[in-house]
């Protein structure tokens, strides 16, 4: 793989890596922090070391922090927040068992990082952590010979509420946050797709598709669809003469002046270097080439003002959709073909097939 290559999928790996790490962040504060409300709520009922309090503070509000500063500075944060989330459920395991599997808290601490584990990264992570917690959580309460203690007391009760209250609903907005951006994104790369990136207007592959529709279209309800594809002039000598740039944006001012030209409902595409296509539906032949002779009279007037000489001719071929037409590449032939008798007339002409 080139090094560059390599780079920037390293680069949008980290990235990618460090927003899932950035989504996390909030989550684990705000759970591990109220879920040592949970496991406070128990232990201090018990005579409990302040060797484990200090565990519990350190779990519950240090950690977080030190999470997501070992993510940002590794290599590869996503499979460093992976290991977090797995060092969150060990952690889970190891207060579940010190509660002595006290029910309430044990099964909120449980479905909490369980649906946190399953949006982050589904069902493999999700039962990779539940199994890593359960056999943490029973081999502790077994070694350490903890006494089993199920019963829930309403203080405890009301000390796991934060966490099943304000938890999911935290959880539910980061998850609805990524559906959108996910949401965004597939648009943006919808729009790349269909487009040209010169001039915006549809691609040759969007537009060809485009066309088969209208040819469906016309055979079903029989309107009148004419076919247009426009070349411009003597377009090498206008790179030669005044550089690529201008050509360009010669190309994107024809784009613009054919979108004002057209109706909204005409269908424009750019079909190669300097070639455009468009689709006119409810018009005949005759429209399209008045159409035409509109834009290029639009076309004579000077478009480059530090270039006054600089003009953009075309020439355009015209077919109208008939039955002879059995395919779409039949008809776009038929107007391919009137464009060459256009160039081979002289150019800055308008022929229409017969
Ligand atoms: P004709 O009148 O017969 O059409 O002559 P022409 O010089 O326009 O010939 P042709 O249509 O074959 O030339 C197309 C040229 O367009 C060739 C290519 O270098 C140039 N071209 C293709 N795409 C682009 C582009 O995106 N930008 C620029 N600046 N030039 C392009
Ligand atoms: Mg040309």
């Amino acid at each position: 793989m080139p090094k560059k290559l390599h780079t920037t999928l390293v680069n949008d790996t980290h990235h990618s890596g460090m927003r899932f790490a950035k989504r996390t962040y909030l989550p684990r504060i705000v759970g591990l922090g109220t879920g040592s409300f949970c496991v406070g709520s128990v232990i201090i009922e018990h005579s409990t070391p302040i060797w484990l309090w200090a565990l519990l503070f350190l779990n519950g509000f240090i950690w977080p922090h030190i999470a997501y500063w070992k993510a940002k500075r590794s290599a590869t944060p996503f499979i460093s927040e992976i290991h977090n989330l797995q060092a969150d459920a060990i952690f889970g395991g190891i207060w579940i068992a010190v509660m002595g599997f006290n029910a309430l808290p044990s099964a909120t601490i449980f479905a909490m990082m369980g649906m946190n584990n399953i949006s982050a990264g589904g069902q493999r992570l999700f039962f990779r952590c539940v199994i890593a917690q359960i056999t943490v959580a029973i081999s502790l309460l077994l070694i350490a010979d903890i006494p089993f203690r199920p019963e829930t007391t309403p203080l405890q009760l009301y000390l796991c509420l934060p966490m099943i209250m304000i938890y999911p609903i935290l959880l539910g907005n980061v998850t609805y946050r990524t559906s959108r951006k996910l949401a965004e994104h597939k648009q943006a790369i919808m729009q790349i797709s269909v487009r040209d990136g010169l001039t915006g207007l549809y691609n040759r592959r969007h537009w060809e598709s485009l066309l088969n529709t209208e040819l469906e279209s016309f055979r079903r309800y029989r309107h009148k669809t004419t076919l247009v594809l426009i070349d411009i002039d003597h377009f090498k000598a206008i790179n030669d003469n005044y550089g690529h740039s201008i050509g360009d944006q010669a190309i994107i001012l024809l784009a613009q002046e054919l979108q004002h030209t057209l109706r909204a409902a005409d269908i424009i595409g750019r079909y190669g270097g300097d070639e455009f296509a468009a689709i006119l539906p409810h018009s005949t032949e005759l429209q399209a080439r008045r159409a035409i002779e509109r834009l290029q009279s639009r076309l004579d007037n000077s478009l480059f003002p530090q270039h006054p000489d600089l003009k953009i001719h075309i020439s355009a071929g015209i077919a109208e959709c008939d039955d002879v037409q059995e395919t779409a590449t039949h008809w776009l032939n038929a107007a391919d073909h009137a464009l060459y008798e256009a160039k081979k007339n002289g150019r800055n002409r308008v022929e229409t097939a017969n």
